[in-house]
């Protein structure tokens, strides 16, 4: 369990254990109760395979997606992706792999057994204007690296002092790996207008003497140009920020929309094959949607 290090102000929130499959626990620590997004981001579970239970155990078989972008980012091990556009491609470690929903897709995400699975999925919400746009699928394998003095910053999405992320987003935001080598105090560059979030992996990370020496949450919030990251050697951690999305984003099992009624046209459409084609390889298995009975709030 991570070790909290909370101060007198600020959030530090520690992530919860949650079984995606019977057999593949992941760490999740976003959404929280009391912070549901950081920018457009809306979710966040760490992948680690290495402590109980076999490496290479996900195994999640074909499911939907509406209104989000997911990025998976590794830091060992490789997933096979697979979904209804014909996509089939290994993500390996240090390259991005980012799919947009939209209007809906269906995906399977199964890792392939060498090496211990680490890693990270976020997801992130489309804006209303394009949540209804057409699902896609971006691998990119050169990404910019920024040297932040004792730290580099490898910028996933956005961009950080100039160094952009080829990949396609929709709202203002960042997601930046920053992995310390003698580590220290880092300097980080902020945008004034976004949130900040940093999620602390491996290593003690702090921020205004806030933080964690396991995996934890790091709420910064906005109005900074300039973060003081301070890095234990060879520790790891992962920025995220944005622009705040000011909708009312709602999160039901795969789908981000913005009410119920849309919640459960997506599950119907799901059970009953509609819009989200097929991926091919898996004959009839896929996973089932569990029952909403529930009036969802944002
Ligand atoms: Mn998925």
């Amino acid at each position: 369990m991570s070790n909290l290090l909370t101060g007198a102000r600020g959030e530090v929130y520690g992530p919860r254990e949650t079984h995606l499959t019977d057999t593949f626990t992941v760490l999740r620590a976003l959404p929280q109760r009391r912070r549901r997004l950081v920018g457009a981001w809306c979710f966040l579970d760490l992948y680690r395979a290495d402590d109980e239970g076999p490496a290479g155990a996900l195994d999640l078989l074909p499911h939907p997606h509406i209104g989000l972008q997911t990025v998976t980012w590794l830091f060992s091990g490789e997933v096979r992706h697979r979904d209804s556009l014909g996509n089939d491609v290994r993500i390996r470690p240090g390259e991005l792999n980012i799919m947009t929903a939209g209007s809906g897709i269906a995906h399977a995400e199964t890792s392939i057994p060498h090496g211990v699975l680490h890693g990270l999925q976020f997801w992130i919400a489309l804006p209303d204007r394009q949540r209804g746009k057409a699902p896609a699928f971006e691998h990119h394998a050169q990404l910019p690296v920024v040297d932040l003095g004792g730290a580099t910053a490898r910028v996933i999405v956005g961009d950080m002092r100039g160094a952009a992320s080829p990949a396609t987003v929709y709202s203002a935001l960042v997601g930046a790996e920053i992995a310390a080598s003698t580590g220290g105090a880092i300097s980080v560059p902020l945008e004034p207008a976004f949130e900040y979030a940093v999620l602390s992996v491996d290593g003690a990370v702090t921020v205004d003497g806030l933080g964690s020496d396991g995996v934890g949450l790091i709420y910064v919030g906005a109005g900074r140009e300039v973060m003081k990251l301070q890095m234990q050697a060879d520790a790891r951690a992962f920025l995220i920020g944005g622009v705040p999305l000011n909708e009312p984003v709602l999160l039901w099992w795969n789908f981000v929309a913005r009410s119920t009624a849309e919640m459960l046209a997506a599950r119907e459409e799901w059970q009953g094959g509609g819009r989200f084609g097929r991926v091919s390889g898996f004959g009839d298995r896929r996973i089932d949607a569990p029952p909403l009975t529930m009036t969802l709030r944002p």
